[in-house]
């Protein structure tokens, strides 16, 4: 199937063309047509499905409907709605470059920046608008948005919206959005909360889905590697030794974790940068460019933040902390092998990790290859229950320990001394260092 197929105006085919995209991908060829028909859509799909051009080219074609006999912009006619500034930033930018033949004005506004320019932009009059929901409600709130003309609303990455608290600010939306509308879903997962919250936007909406939540693409190969906690960084270090790894996206569970990750990433002089949640917005760009530059070679993460990473022709990720939901795992690697292209998924697992690991083979119905060629192999037990609770139990004590001290004058010299979990050395696997990690299932 070819994008004439789908029945899309010429200005849009035009820049399509330019942008080298030859043929739909799946959730483009099922969702397109639908929507330009008119119809509710609710699309399952992961991150690098195409799904942003699955719902921006209707989106902008219906507009170009709209206003091709208009001489100015003042109706804010459709609203896309994302949870994170990155993939905001690139919704539009995919909008920009879609919508390049048309004289469509679009703008993106997200937190964390001041509102000024935004404004500007808003004032100049928007046919389409992306937005997180924070800044959206809050421009709202003074007065520089209305919704009242909304005739296309997108809930994009309802799943990871959901996670990240934003329900309360989907249902202030919902109210004010006109009932007229047409509306798309999209969530890379269906739990039941996101069924709910689909069911109250859509209405008898049709559902496209291409990849199951559970499923990962055929074109990503993955790998594990099992090591005990303080031979993680040591290890990632090691594999950043295979040249062939040009650029990796590396996945930490905390923002501090992915702090750590680069300083020591640093300290053997490998280019790398974080981006969590907690850097400044420029800060996130900055490290965002320098990586799709290549004057970085490593970009450190947290599921928070990398969602929205768009970078072209990933080829690794790596997984430095097992994520404790499996379908977490299945979007971080999503991240490679983007549209048809080749990807590798290495993970690294800690004896604490271990049962995350056999929770996502469960999930992605495989066992993920267990490379065996590793210098630093996994030797350490998971705590047991009683273990676990004593250790949380005595890093409470620390915590304390350490509080009480710092309020003391001098008591920094009091702080007590660091020292490890209670798994070093007392709780080896029979044989102590083994050498090979085969079949390590804890
Ligand atoms: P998305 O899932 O929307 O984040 O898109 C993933 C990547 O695929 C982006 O880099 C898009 O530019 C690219 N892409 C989207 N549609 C096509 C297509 N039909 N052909 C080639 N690349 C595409």
């Amino acid at each position: 199937m070819n994008f004439n197929e789908l029945e899309i105006i010429e200005p849009i085919l035009k820049a399509l063309k330019e942008k080298n995209y030859s043929a739909p991908t799946p959730i483009q060829e099922k969702a397109i047509p639908l929507v330009i028909e008119g119809k509710d859509v609710l699309g399952v799909a992961q991150t690098g499905t195409g799904k942003t051009a699955a719902f921006s080219i209707p989106i902008i074609q219906h507009i170009y409907g709209r206003i091709k006999n208009e001489k100015s912009h003042t109706k804010l006619r459709a609203l896309i709605v994302t949870p994170t500034r990155e993939l905001a930033i690139q919704i539009d930018d995919n909008i920009k470059e879609y919508s390049k033949h048309t004289k469509i004005y679009h703008t993106v506004i997200f937190g964390g920046v001041k509102q000024g320019k935004q404004v500007s932009e808003l004032r100049r009059g928007i046919d389409i608008l992306v937005a997180t929901p924070g800044r959206l409600l809050d421009l709202m709130q003074q007065g520089f948005i209305s919704l009242k003309d909304i005739e296309m609303f997108v809930l994009d990455e309802a799943d990871r919206m959901l996670d990240m608290g934003f329900i309360n600010d989907i249902r202030k939306l919902l109210k004010v959005l006109p009932r007229d509308r047409q509306s798309l879903f999209f969530s890379a997962t269906m739990p039941p909360n996101i069924v709910a919250l689909s069911q109250d936007i859509l209405i008898n909406p049709r559902r496209v889905e291409v990849t199951p939540a559970s499923s990962t693409a055929d074109t990503i190969q993955q790998a594990i590697y099992f090591t005990n906690k303080d031979t993680k960084k040591d290890l990632l270090v090691h594999i950043l030794k295979d040249e062939t790894i040009k650029q990796v996206l590396v996945f930490t569970k905390t923002k501090h974790g992915a702090d750590k990750v680069v300083k020591h990433l640093k300290n053997k002089f490998i280019k790398s940068a974080a981006i969590h949640g907690d850097k400044a917005q420029n800060q996130r760009q900055k490290a965002l460019t320098a990586f799709k530059s290549g004057e970085i070679r490593v970009l450190v993460a947290t599921d928070i933040a990398s969602r929205g990473i768009d970078i072209n022709k990933l080829q690794h990720m790596i997984n430095y902390d097992i994520p404790n939901e499996p379908e977490t795992y299945v979007h971080r690697i999503g991240r490679t092998g983007r549209a048809g292209e080749e990807g590798m998924a290495i993970s690294i697992s800690e004896p604490e990790d271990n049962t995350f690991v056999r929770d996502i083979e469960k999930l992605i119905k495989q066992k993920i290859d267990i490379i065996e060629d590793n210098p630093y192999p996994q030797t350490e037990k998971p705590m047991t229950e009683k273990e676990k609770k004593e250790w949380n139990k005595e890093k409470q004590r620390r915590k304390q320990e350490f509080f009480a001290n710092r309020k003391k004058p001098g008591g920094s010299q009091n702080r007590p001394k660091k020292s490890g979990s209670p798994l070093k050395g007392g709780n080896k696997t029979a044989g102590g260092n083994r050498k090979s990690n085969k079949g390590r299932r804890n």
